[in-house]
């Protein structure tokens, strides 16, 4: 191979580091699962209702099923009265047929009585004291508070198509369908491991050298936002040994594993020595800032092949490794559809210059977003934008994508990735 042309030769683009990744994760086979267990799954079925909801006419209101020209000349000052020829409640059967000059007493969702053609709400009559007459005291139009049977969904519609996600009113909707489960892609269980002999854990006094470890709970939290489940695998120590224990045991448990730590260019970082080993790997060196180190493998064992991404251990890189990489991959196994799996930038303002700069990496700069009265998305930096300033990080709502190039003015604009 020839030798590096420029200083930035060995960075690979983010696009293509992406792509590498990406084409190495391949989707499960979609599964039945329970509707209890189904909320953020992607749906892997086209589902067409088969009945209507609601599936009878009802009452929308507490009232008397009438016929409404029975009361077309009702008003306050000269109200009609009826005959009540009985009640019924939500879950009756519609039993008792209304005639003119006749109601029925009826609850809300109650079905409408044969005959009847609208239903008064209880609070526009009077004088229905349990025996056998009401005064209504307003005129009610045709069908006034009948909700027609397949008002909500008609039978043969397509109520939902395959690739969408399952939001909890989704689950009313198969709910109210009959459904008991329903076929989507299963949820990737995703091991998350912290590396690192500095790493400890809880409130206890740290010794010389030690930092508590952040990683790992992040990145625990960021799989269990996007809805996937999160394993635990805890701290592995700057050996060979434990790293490889973390990651044998993470491939055989898990769908993914994350890793952070490990990946640069350190004396005892194991983790892409480790997946050498066991599994296909590439180290590669992004043309990004931060998260510049990142290490993707895949190890197979006898009944898959799992991804691992080894993202760095700063904090603020691991969060943007996970970001850039992890999670559209991770979207992918879970059976988003492709035009889904990275998020659409935003063109915002930035209210604030940004600096420009010339080392060949595209910088992801931890900013926070207002919606201005002009209408457009504005910006202004979080905080300190080195890759251990978590902080920043954690108020950032946004990351602004600055490519190579001069400064940005204030008042200039610039892409965005708005996290939440
Ligand atoms: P490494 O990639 O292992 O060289 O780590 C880079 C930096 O990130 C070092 O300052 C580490 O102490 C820090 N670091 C690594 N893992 C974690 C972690 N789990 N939580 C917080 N900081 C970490
Ligand atoms: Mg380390």
């Amino acid at each position: 191979m020839a030798a590096p042309a420029s200083t930035h030769e060995s960075l690979v683009p983010l696009a293509e580091a992406r792509a590498f990744v990406l084409e190495r994760v391949r989707r499960p086979e979609p599964v039945r699962v329970p509707l209890s267990k189904a909320r953020r799954l992607v749906l892997a079925e086209t589902i067409a209702a088969t009945e209507p909801v609601p599936p009878f006419a009802n009452t929308a209101v507490d009232g008397f099923a009438v016929q409404a020209a029975d009361v077309a000349t009702a008003t306050e000052t000269s109200p009609v009265t009826l005959r009540v020829i009985g009640t019924i409640a939500a879950g009756a059967p519609p039993s008792i047929p209304v005639g003119p000059g006749e109601a029925v007493r009826i609850m809300t969702g109650a079905p409408m009585p044969p005959g009847a053609d609208a239903v008064v709400m209880v609070e526009l009559t009077d004088g229905w004291t349990g025996n056998d007459t009401v005064a209504v005291r307003a005129a009610v139009a045709l069908g006034a508070h009948i909700r027609a049977a397949g008002d909500d969904v008609v039978p043969g519609t397509v109520v939902f198509e395959p690739g969408e996600v399952l939001t909890p009113g989704h689950l009313g909707v198969l709910a109210s369908l009959g459904y008991l489960d329903v076929l989507a892609w299963p949820r990737p269980r995703v091991g998350v491991v912290s590396t690192g002999d500095e790493l400890m854990e809880g409130p206890q006094a740290l010794e010389p050298g030690q930092i508590r470890d952040s990683n790992r709970i992040t990145l625990l939290a960021l799989v269990d936002e996007l809805g996937c489940e999160g394993i635990d695998l805890g701290i592995a120590r700057d050996t060979e040994a434990d790293i490889t224990a973390a990651i044998e045991r993470g491939v055989l448990e898990c769908d993914a594993l994350l890793t952070s730590g490990g990946v640069s260019m350190g004396a005892f970082d194991y983790v892409k020595v480790v997946l050498d080993r066991i599994g296909e790997m590439r180290w590669m060196q992004v043309a990004i800032k931060p998260a510049k180190p990142f290490a993707f493998g895949t190890v197979t064992t006898d009944h898959a092949t799992v991804p691992v991404f080894g993202l760095p251990g700063n904090p603020v890189s691991s969060m943007v490794s996970f970001e850039l990489f992890a999670r559209p991959a991770l979207r992918k196994l879970m059976g988003v559809p492709e035009a889904q799996w990275e998020r659409t930038p935003v063109r915002a303002i930035t209210d604030e210059p940004i600096r420009g700069h010339d080392d060949g990496k595209v910088h992801f700069n931890r900013v926070l977003t207002v919606l201005s009265h002009d209408g457009r998305v504005h910006v202004r930096t979080s905080g300190g934008q080195g890759s251990h300033h978590l902080l920043a990080m954690a108020r950032a709502d946004a990351l602004a994508v600055v490519p190579v190039g001069p400064a940005i003015e204030a008042g200039g604009e610039v892409d965005v990735l708005v996290l939440r």
